[in-house]
């Protein structure tokens, strides 16, 4: 299905649509997560991906987890609105549920990383790109290596991922620093202009 005319979402809808993103291990899903919970109305966006579920992750909450040939099909298919390979495994945003909502007028939230920012701001210049910063690099290796989860040939890829990332800072439109995730959220809600 296309947009009718003059409603692209290349073109003003797209100021409805914010993407949070920085480094692993700021704190991004956290924030999601408390949105998630505190204002169930946001509709945010689940992506695609092609890594194993954590533990206490379900399909279709946090992500769709899908094999490689899977993830190749959604590529092939134009299905995704970007991807980025990311530590080993891949990401992406399915297309179709964000240009629903962002034809219909409602804000619509993606939490990706820097190299899916970047696909947005050039396939989406009126996107709002949000960059959610540490409050300190050692803060941000404390987060990294005390989750636990990873094994430490993952946590360096994280880390050197997260060094490139920081320097992004000043593509973004908004710095906002994870000091509080309460902070954080309200300040992102308020940016999207959800009460
Ligand atoms: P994690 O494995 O910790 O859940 O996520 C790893 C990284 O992938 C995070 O920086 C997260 O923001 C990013 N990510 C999650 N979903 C997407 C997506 O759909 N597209 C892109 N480009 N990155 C994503």
């Amino acid at each position: 299905m296309s947009a009718p005319e003059g409603s692209s979402t290349h073109g003003p809808l797209a100021r409805r649509l914010t993407v949070l993103s920085g480094p692993s291990g700021v704190g991004k899903s956290t924030v999601v997560a408390e949105i998630r919970r505190s204002h169930p109305e946001v509709w945010l966006s689940v992506s695609v991906t092609t890594r194993a579920p954590r533990p206490g992750e379900t399909d279709g909450v946090q992500y769709f987890f899908v094999d490689d040939a899977g993830f190749d099909r959604l590529v092939a298919e134009g299905e995704l609105l970007e991807w980025a390979e990311f530590a080993g495994n891949r990401y992406g945003t399915p297309r179709r549920p964000v240009e629903e909502r962002l034809a219909r007028g409602e804000p619509v939230l993606l939490e990706i990383d820097l190299q899916g920012a970047r696909q947005v701001r050039r396939s989406m210049p009126q996107a709002r790109l949000v960059f959610l910063a540490p409050p300190s690099w050692e803060e941000l290796v404390r987060r990294l290596t005390g989750r636990g989860t990873e094994p430490p040939d993952v946590i360096e890829r994280r880390l050197e991922a997260a060094r490139v990332e920081l320097a992004a800072e000043k593509e973004f439109d908004v710095t906002l620093v994870n000091t509080s995730v309460q902070d954080v959220c309200d300040e992102l809600l308020a940016l999207m202009a959800v009460q």
